[in-house]
């Protein structure tokens, strides 16, 4: 229902906001977010503007109504009672590189987060690290919160994943649509939590590359992450 059809997005609507306050709620129900520091998008149109809507900026998930959420457009035209949230920026360098993301989640989910402190990328320790698109999930350097800088070394850290952390910030996952980036973020939490007691065990052991790209080749057949 929340996939994207013949490239064109879906149109914004009550239902598609629903969707977003839902997986946003969702974040803290599984224990990847705290408070309001993470956010939630997906792709839309108004009419003939294309864009996206982001939960705003400092609305508690649990009162956010339909409304609250704000519409941006590809003009960075901006529709809604609130300021979207302070990370938009990268949300909207995102939707604008890649044809292939309906949607977007962004947590501070504590073991992710703890990992992107020590500036560490996510080898190929479990084969479950092919989730994410490649044979690693890459740490983007350091930016300050809500600059274009941080948007542009999420977009390189991106480059052929779903999935990157942020140095001393976060996570970031991407879907084709709202579960899927959802189901992504919660997977990059628990192979974080797991990489961690890996590495408190010695130094890791990685798969080869020609696993990983065999793994790849699996995900792609059997729809690793899908929503059905
Ligand atoms: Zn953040």
């Amino acid at each position: 229902m929340m996939d994207r059809r013949n490239g064109s997005p879906l149109e914004d609507s009550t239902e598609l906001r629903r969707a977003v306050i839902a997986t946003a709620l969702a974040m803290n129900t599984a224990g990847i977010n705290v408070n309001t520091s993470g956010n939630v998008s997906a792709r839309c149109a108004r009419g003939t503007r294309v864009g996206f809507v982001i939960t705003p900026s400092a609305v508690p998930y649990a009162e956010l109504a339909e409304g609250d959420l704000v519409f941006v457009d590809a003009e960075e035209a901006m529709t809604g009672a609130h300021r979207p949230s302070s990370e938009w920026r990268f949300h909207f360098a995102i939707y604008a590189a890649r044809d292939d993301v309906g949607a977007i989640v962004h947590t501070h989910s504590p073991h992710a987060t703890a990992l992107a402190c020590q500036q560490l990328d996510i080898p190929s320790f479990h084969y479950m690290v092919a989730v994410a698109g490649g044979s690693d999930i890459r740490c983007a350097p350091y930016a300050t919160f809500g600059t274009q800088e941080l948007a542009d070394h999420a977009l390189a850290a991106l480059d052929g994943r779903r999935a990157c952390l942020l140095a001393h910030h976060g996570v970031i996952a991407c879907g084709a649509d709202l579960k899927r980036a959802f189901a992504l973020a919660v997977e990059v939490e628990n192979l974080a939590r797991t990489y961690i007691a890996v590495r408190a065990l010695g130094t890791p052991k990685l798969l080869a590359d020609a696993e990983m790209t065999l793994v790849l080749k699996r995900f792609a057949t059997y729809g690793q992450l899908a929503s059905d």
